[in-house]
């Protein structure tokens, strides 16, 4: 089956071709608009950044969409789930200070903002999905409860999935801390003959599982969540795993949970790719470094796989910006993702995604 994938590039002349109408008709265009019914709660599933982080999806393009939904006849929300690591947005209360300090406000959206799984990540629904990873995924209750959803995803690089899409925002995104342990499964090690014992790791580790001891940092194994915090703050990249043995795990876990996030919505679910910013790292960091390619466009699907792919080729088919920290593959058609990060492998999310019928590979890309 080959789904439609609907594109906006960002060139314009005119008021009417502005970037917020474009994405109302990208929208319509999709077949958003028919999945609203007059009374639905929409969750509008973003990502609302760390702090510190300003690569996230704008909050205006957010309010344009509530206030297509409204129009609709739909009650929207923006909505995420508090993560596993510390950070800024590890409670209710944090996360929504961060999404204000980010600009995620009522007063901008228009809509209310809510995190899915409460105050402390207790509101879950389990989901049993029987699949050959994951049997059962614990989902963020106000998700699971909302009756359709439109998932706004910041595409950019990741540095244990290869890249993080539309699969991987209602994957990590839907889930609650429980569900986001069970997808990060995977335990690093240090490489004790490149760690110079800086300590930097240890400061951000969530449950103290670093020490640096005699020059070297440690992992203790039995209380490292596998959150991979570490390895994103250690500039000597001392941090590694196993990765030919425990990526593709990591990536089918993350997939069966998109598969179980929108398991009980079918037909009720479009996705909304933002190719803008597209830095090399989740948007969980605390900063934003230069994007690895220039900005693209929008994308709109209801196949969350058709559209991860139609970005990953559109991606790859960019010449990379020299100067940002993408050192190799810079050349046209060349793999970005993997010109970052060598050892990950995001092309194997689509392919296992639609081997388990979350949606189709194959495409038509469709201009607005
Ligand atoms: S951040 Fe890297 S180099 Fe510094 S102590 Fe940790 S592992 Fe070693
Ligand atoms: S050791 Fe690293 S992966 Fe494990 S919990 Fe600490 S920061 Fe996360």
């Amino acid at each position: 089956m080959t789904s439609k994938v609907f594109f906006a590039d960002l060139k314009s002349r005119s008021e009417e071709g502005n970037t917020q109408n474009k994405l109302v008709r990208l929208f319509d265009m999709a077949g958003m608009d028919g999945i609203i019914e007059k009374g639905d709660l929409v969750a509008l599933k973003l990502h609302f950044g760390e702090s510190g982080c300003d690569a996230h999806i704008r909050p205006s393009h957010v309010g344009r969409i509530a206030r297509r939904v409204k129009e609709l006849g739909g009650s929207p929300f923006a909505t995420d789930t508090n993560t596993l690591y510390k950070g800024s947005r590890h409670n209710s209360v944090d996360h929504l200070r961060t999404a204000v300090e980010n600009g995620f406000d009522a007063a901008v959206l228009g809509c209310p903002v809510i995190i899915a799984d409460g105050l402390t990540g207790k509101n879950a629904v389990s989901v049993k999905v029987d699949l050959k990873r994951i049997k059962s995924a614990r989902i963020a209750g106000d998700i699971f409860h909302a009756d359709s959803m439109i998932v706004m995803t910041h595409f950019k690089a990741h540095m244990v999935a290869g890249f993080g899409g539309a699969i991987k925002n209602v994957a990590m995104g839907c889930a609650t801390a429980y569900g986001k342990m069970d997808q990060h499964f995977a335990r690093p090690n240090v490489d004790p003959d490149v760690c110079i014992g800086c300590g930097l790791c240890t400061e951000v580790c969530p449950v103290s599982a670093l020490k640096v001891i005699q020059g070297k940092a440690r992992i203790d194994k039995a209380t490292c969540i596998g959150c991979g915090e570490c390895m994103t703050v250690c500039e000597n990249d001392a941090i590694g795993l196993d990765w030919g043995s425990e990526i593709p795990p990591f990536n089918e876990r993350m997939v069966e949970y998109a598969f179980a996030a929108v398991k009980d919505k079918k037909g009720k679910v479009g996705y909304i790719n933002f190719l803008m910013q597209i830095s090399p790292d989740c948007d969980c960091v605390p900063w934003s470094d230069s994007p690895i390619v220039p900005d693209i466009g929008i994308l709109a699907s209801m196949d969350p796989v058709a559209l991860d792919r139609a970005c990953f080729d559109l991606v790859n088919a960019q010449e990379g910006i020299k100067g940002s920290h993408l050192k190799r593959n810079l050349a046209r058609g060349e793999d970005k993702f993997k010109g970052l990060r060598p050892n990950t492998d995001g092309y194997h999310q689509i392919r296992y995604a639609a081997g388990i019928g979350l949606g189709s590979e194959d495409y038509e890309l469709v201009p607005l």
